[in-house]
């Protein structure tokens, strides 16, 4: 076949070749899900310093550690999230699976960890029991800043304890997780009542949103016969003006709920947390009972208390284990705090976020049996508790050394044939750029001496 003439020149532009990729991706439909996404490399020391800080926390008010799995069936959610709130009704990834039961990803963790208190019998253990939980939790929420289908929770709940102390202590606990990561914060406190008083709110609630009914939004005019208390909790801005006249629970609870709404302040006081009132905090989820709250960024001495920037937020459920079927009066309260919103705060503030630990040691090797034996070493130095960057790969010195500048290591360990035949190893300080020769077996007595010089010279 003859040669095509003037055959069309593809250019790519310089830019090009790079964002080819992405489009071709999302040609295929392979790019990430709308409303996910990636935690890259960039961003994990903020998601290391949320975590540590949450660790911190729950250690030293003696926690324990569970994980429930992300899949649970549909039913445990409809029965404690509850069938009306917008997480069930619109938010909720569900499916039928291979054995034909409907399950879902979980949308919070609370259902679960109730779940798991009921299945494993821990109201047989001291109560309360004090649970933490991490993980990845989902929700088909309108994607935006801070509101992604899956996000991640740090999870905290107390169950088998009924006082006022334990709410405050809940309170407390994720005011200071904040205040550790560096955030200034105002809790938003209220109280929702119980099945004994709720019903009379509910009945003034319901006439005072019939007189505005036409003004509320669709999914309001729903709420108002199915769950009246939920428009209080509606992101729309005129629903959230009426709300704002509307009767308020804390005027209408029975003595029990009064008294306990006002020891949980009470102690609160005494803490020193920051708070206030919000009758607008009635959380879009069914189990709640009595205190409820939401965490709130103070930044340059202004709150930021749109919809979208509570970083925690939680509650009482007193009622929720003996609706899974544990023992009747089961009171229990928890919390959670949204990781990628804390971050995304710390972003924003500009908080002193320290880097991660990066590595103290370059190990450079010249030549196939140094490579060999730089293999072994690497787990030896691994083994001491260094932080150690290699390349097996490239054999050319100055490259590596560039490499290892770039990391900014403080150590370069240069292995070459000559070094493996004589049993040393090249030692390189890459402040001064002066080189030893250390006898291998010397090495770690060695560098624990180079590396805690360095480190005191540092402080
Ligand atoms: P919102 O009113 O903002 O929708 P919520 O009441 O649905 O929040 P909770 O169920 O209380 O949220 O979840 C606890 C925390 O999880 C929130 O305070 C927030 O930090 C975080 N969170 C909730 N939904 C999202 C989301 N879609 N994306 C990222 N973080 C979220
Ligand atoms: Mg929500």
């Amino acid at each position: 076949m003859p040669a095509k003439k003037n055959p069309k020149k593809t250019v790519i532009k310089k830019d090009e070749k790079y964002v080819d990729g992405p489009r071709k991706m999302k040609a295929k439909g392979l790019q990430l899900l709308k409303g996910m996404k990636d935690v890259l490399p960039q961003d994990q020391r903020y998601w290391q310093f949320i975590f540590k800080a949450c660790r911190r926390i729950s250690n030293s008010h003696c926690f324990d550690w569970i994980e429930t799995p992300i899949l649970e069936s549909t039913n445990l959610f409809i029965r404690t999230t509850g069938k009306d709130s917008d997480i069930i009704k619109k938010e909720m990834f569900s499916f039928t699976d291979q054995g034909g039961e409907n399950i879902s990803l979980r949308p919070e963790m609370t259902p679960g960890i109730a779940r798991a208190y009921v299945e494993h019998g821990m109201i047989n253990l001291p109560q309360p029991v004090k649970i933490f939980s991490y993980g990845p939790v989902f929700r088909h929420d309108k994607p935006q800043a801070g509101r992604y289908r899956q996000f991640s929770q740090l999870d905290f709940e107390i169950l088998g304890d009924g006082a006022p102390a334990v709410d405050a202590e809940l309170i407390s606990m994720s005011y200071f997780i904040l205040h550790d990561v560096g955030l200034e914060t105002n809790v938003h406190v209220n109280s929702i009542g119980c099945p004994a008083c709720r019903p009379q709110y509910r009945r003034l609630l319901v006439d005072y949103f019939r007189s505005k009914r036409k003004n509320l939004c669709e999914d309001c005019k729903e709420r108002l016969n199915k769950n009246p208390m939920r428009i209080l909790d509606c992101k729309e801005e005129a629903c959230q003006e009426i709300g704002g006249e509307a009767p308020q629970t804390v005027d209408y609870l029975c003595d029990d709920c009064k008294t306990h709404f006002m020891k949980v302040l009470e102690h609160l006081d005494e803490a020193d947390i920051p708070y206030t009132l919000d009758p607008k905090i009635v959380r879009g989820l069914d189990y709640y009972t009595k205190t409820t709250f939401e965490i709130f960024l103070v930044q340059k001495g202004e709150e930021k208390t749109g919809r979208q920037t509570a970083l925690a937020a939680g509650g009482r459920y007193d009622g929720l284990i003996e609706q899974l079927g544990g023992r009747a009066e089961t009171p229990a309260c928890g919390f959670a705090v949204g990781v990628e919103r804390i971050m995304l705060a710390l972003k924003e503030t500009e908080a002193d976020v320290p880097p991660l630990k990066q590595a103290d040691i370059f190990l450079a090797q010249l030549g196939v049996s140094a490579r060999k034996q730089a293999v072994r070493l690497l787990e030896e130095l691994r083994e001491e508790g260094y932080h150690i960057k290699a390349n097996l790969v490239k054999d050319s010195l100055s490259a590596q050394l560039g490499f290892a500048n770039k990391l900014g290591v403080k150590i370069t360990l240069i292995l070459g044939q000559k070094e493996v035949l004589d049993k040393t190893i090249l030692v390189r300080d890459m402040d001064t750029g002066s080189q030893e020769i250390v006898d291998i077996n010397k090495l770690i007595p060695d560098l624990n001496k180079r590396l805690k010089k360095i480190e005191e010279s540092i402080i």
